[in-house]
């Protein structure tokens, strides 16, 4: 039943920003620097934070980091020489004594605010030496005791600006907006279904908006601080929902295009399955299975599987490609880093000896003449599987018939690029097939929003023998008995991975600090054969340590996070983390998974350097009391949010400007819901959504 419409979405143009008073070119080149085009644009340019110059508060009762609006007579004036000539303005209320401290001002202003006059000021309360203090805070004397300003009506709103872009202006530009709203110069469309607003209960689009530009008095300003305010979480909800439509018509669009149908007998994934040391896992076979039947329909495969480390996600994906290969079609396998890439060669070469496949291998450091000549088998179709880095979607890389790309580790790449490969493959207008593998598990229904334009497969099993890790946390001064347990390790046959990190960016002295390291255990430990291997490494001596390693040639490993992603060695069973406090938990987690793969007792120390921080803290705590990788997503999310779990910021994945996937994550479930009704029986609805929060946004969607 069709009990979704209400007002019918006509399709609304935006009224320029150029149209408010006082918009000239200059302003509005600034305001579109902030994305601000429109005067609906503006509406939805929320402020971040509120001042509350609503009322005065007594001197006596502020905290520094409060900012509030006081008022007060002048006690002292003066001006203090020194390093820094300043102007100190003591001002008391009967209830305090507040210092206003000012670097920069003249003659006139220190004259204005002389001694016994009254003063009104608003600005950010600071511990001094002796009393609390303003740093330039505004200020305004009051002259006629009988013209005593009225303090306001609203609070504060404070918008995310830039540098030419006064408070003052966008404070006057909203209230303009606001204003037009008002009198119905402007029409703002309602989005959401009055069913929607029932159920959860929201008021219309325009009193939300008005009530967050200029929120009352009497607001919490906690719900507000936290964003969970009910008017915040109404525009929260508009916006997800949105995201999630978009999400879903991009996954309708892909399923509308056309795709070689992969229908083979399965000789190929036969004879390699023979020859495997292991049987796939239940999870494997049926994971398998949902892609096989994806690649042999004419349509393109948008399948992400999910799997925790070591789930075992690369024999699946090379099942999935000899499918294509079998039909006659080439692979493009990619990978987020060097390190990674080679690894999947190796195996792929391994794997697939007996099936005389020609496989290449292309990244960004293959130059000139051998990049030349793989570059040319692979448009030639000589080449039928070609593992890389993200130098296989580059320009010059052309294939003649490709029709499957797999990229491994997807959160690493963003949506951009993950499209510009499927772009690659389109010939004839068909499209080559996607399967897209990540180890970073989320939870269920963030997944359904995060994802909504992908079907997802769930590896929900480790293979057999696996056992959990052992975390153990141990204070750096505590080293030397680490170094011990390495030796003992080592005594025992087992191979051991040292990573290290440090607190700067730079690749250097991570570099730096891992030869150090290295170093350093090498003399404490003359029986132990010790590896080094950081990015700075040529790809040569990498590949070799690697090799090395996997051979068992080195026993301790000391790298950087180099080794975070994918690197695979059964007898690894011992894992030390330097610095574990600076790592995020998931790359803890990423970390830990590359030991626990054979079948002894693996144990992962993490060695943290001083006091720990609260976040530290819970995050070493989810490591000791887990080894699930959901389990470590869900409290992940809990500890930092998704914003940064999921690189969604850097990927550009979902640019949200009012929702907060942290905060708001308990909206999803309806969200998701609301998403798939809207589109079935709303499309003209679903469809003003998406142009409204997303807009020329998912354009590239579509490229
Ligand atoms: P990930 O999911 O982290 O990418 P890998 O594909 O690297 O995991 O697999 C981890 C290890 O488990 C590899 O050594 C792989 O050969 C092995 N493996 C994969 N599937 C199975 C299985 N069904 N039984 C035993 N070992 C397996
Ligand atoms: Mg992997």
């Amino acid at each position: 039943m069709n009990d979704v419409v209400q007002g019918v979405a006509a399709r609304v143009f935006p009224t320029p920003i150029t149209k408010l008073k006082g918009v000239g070119p200059r302003l509005a080149e600034r305001l579109a620097n902030l994305n601000l085009h429109s005067v609906e644009d503006l509406l939805f340019h929320l402020p971040f934070r509120y001042e509350d110059r609503t009322r005065l508060v007594p001197i006596g009762t502020l905290r520094p980091g409060d900012h509030a609006v006081i008022q007060g007579n002048v006690e002292l004036n003066q001006i203090k020489f020194g390093k820094r000539r300043m102007l100190l303005v003591h001002v008391s209320d009967g209830s305090g004594m507040l210092l206003l401290r000012f670097f920069h001002f003249n003659a006139q202003q220190q004259q204005l605010l002389a001694r016994g006059v009254s003063v009104r000021c608003f600005g950010e309360i600071r511990r001094g030496q002796k009393s609390i203090e303003m740093i330039h805070p505004e200020y305004r004397v009051i002259t006629e005791p009988a013209q005593i300003p009225q303090v306001d009506e609203h609070l504060t709103p404070v918008y995310p600006t830039t540098e030419q872009l006064h408070q003052l202006s966008m404070r006057q530009l909203t209230q303009q907006a606001l204003q037009w709203l008002n009198e119905g110069r402007l029409q703002l469309q309602e989005c959401l279904p009055q069913a929607v607003l029932q159920e959860m209960q929201f008021v219309d689009l325009v009193s939300a908006l008005v009530y967050l530009h200029r929120p009352p008095p009497d607001v919490s300003h906690e719900l507000l601080e936290t964003r969970r305010h009910p008017m915040q979480l109404r525009l929260a909800f508009e916006e997800l929902l949105a995201q999630a439509v978009s999400l879903r018509q991009r996954r309708l669009r892909a399923h509308r295009d056309q795709a070689r149908g992969l229908n083979v007998a399965g000789d190929y994934s036969g004879q390699l399955l023979a020859q495997l040391p292991f049987v796939l896992t239940a999870a494997q076979q049926r994971v398998w299975q949902e892609i096989r039947v994806d690649l042999a329909r004419a349509e393109p495969m948008q399948r992400l599987v999910q799997g925790d480390v070591g789930s075992g996600k690369t024999i699946v994906a090379v099942l999935a490609a000899l499918q294509a290969i079998e039909a006659g079609y080439q692979v493009a396998m990619m990978a987020p880093t060097e390190l990674l890439a080679e690894q999947h060669y190796q195996n792929v070469l391994r794997w697939l000896a007996p099936l005389s496949i020609s496989i290449a291998w292309l990244s960004g450091k293959l130059k000139g003449k051998a990049r030349q000549q793989t570059c040319a088998e692979i448009a030639q179709g000589q080449v039928q599987l070609v593992v890389g880095t993200h130098a296989l979607f580059q320009d010059d890389v052309e294939f003649a018939t490709l029709a499957l790309v797999i990229i491994d580790e997807q959160h690493r790449f963003g949506v951009h690029q993950r499209l510009a490969l499927r772009e690659k493959g389109v010939r004839d207008q068909l499209h080559p097939h996607q399967l897209i593998m990540t180890a970073t598990p989320i939870p269920r229904t963030l997944a359904m929003t995060i994802y909504a334009d992908l079907d997802v497969s769930v590896i929900d099993e480790l293979p057999p023998g696996r056992k959990p890790v052992e975390t153990v946390a141990i204070p750096d001064a505590r080293r030397a008995q680490v170094v011990q347990r390495v030796a003992q390790a080592c005594r025992q046959g087992r191979q051991i991975y040292w990573v290290c990190s440090l607190i700067e960016e730079s690749e250097v002295l991570q570099c730096q600090a891992a030869e150090d390291t290295a170093g350093q255990l090498t003399e404490a430990l003359p029986q132990v054969r010790v590896g080094l291997l950081h990015g700075r490494l040529s790809n040569e001596i990498k590949e070799r340590v690697m090799q090395q390693f996997k051979s068992h040639a080195i026993d301790l490993l000391v790298a950087t996070t180099v080794v975070e992603v994918g690197v695979d060695v059964p007898n690894a069973s011992l894992m030390i983390i330097e610095n574990a406090e600076r790592f995020g938990l998931a790359q803890l987690h990423q970390l830990r998974g590359r030991v626990g793969r054979g079948s002894h007792d693996s144990v992962c120390v993490l060695l943290y350097h001083g006091n720990l921080s609260t976040l530290a803290r819970a995050r070493i705590k989810a490591m000791r009391e887990t080894n699930d990788g959901f389990e470590i997503a869900r409290r992940d999310l809990e500890i930092r949010g998704p914003g940064e779990m999921l690189g969604i910021k850097q990927t550009g994945m979902m640019q949200l400007r009012v929702a907060d996937l942290r905060q708001h994550q308990a909206l999803l479930p309806a969200v998701n819901r609301w998403a798939d009704k809207l589109l079935r029986e709303s499309p003209q609805l679903a469809e003003g959504l998406v142009q409204r929060w997303i807009g020329a946004g998912t354009r590239f969607a579509d490229v």
